[in-house]
């Protein structure tokens, strides 16, 4: 992957989900639904999302702040 020169004509295409399962990349089961779990952050909120086969986690999104939504 040439990082330096970005090839601009190639951009990605986004496709809509409706109809393709996800899958988890540690159980390979497909993502019928995730589980959150809010923690404590620095500096507002974060969430934990899981897997509900598994368990095992599958991210953080962090919310800043209510201001910030
Ligand atoms: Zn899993």
């Amino acid at each position: 992957m040439n990082r330096a020169r970005l090839n601009r004509d190639r951009l990605p295409t986004y496709v809509p989900a409706e109809g393709i399962a996800p899958l988890c990349p540690h159980c390979e089961q497909e993502i019928e639904g995730m589980c959150q779990q809010q923690i404590d952050a620095s500096f507002g909120k974060a969430y934990l999302w899981f897997c509900i086969e598994c368990r095992k986690s599958l991210g953080v999104s962090h919310r800043k702040g209510f201001w910030m939504g």
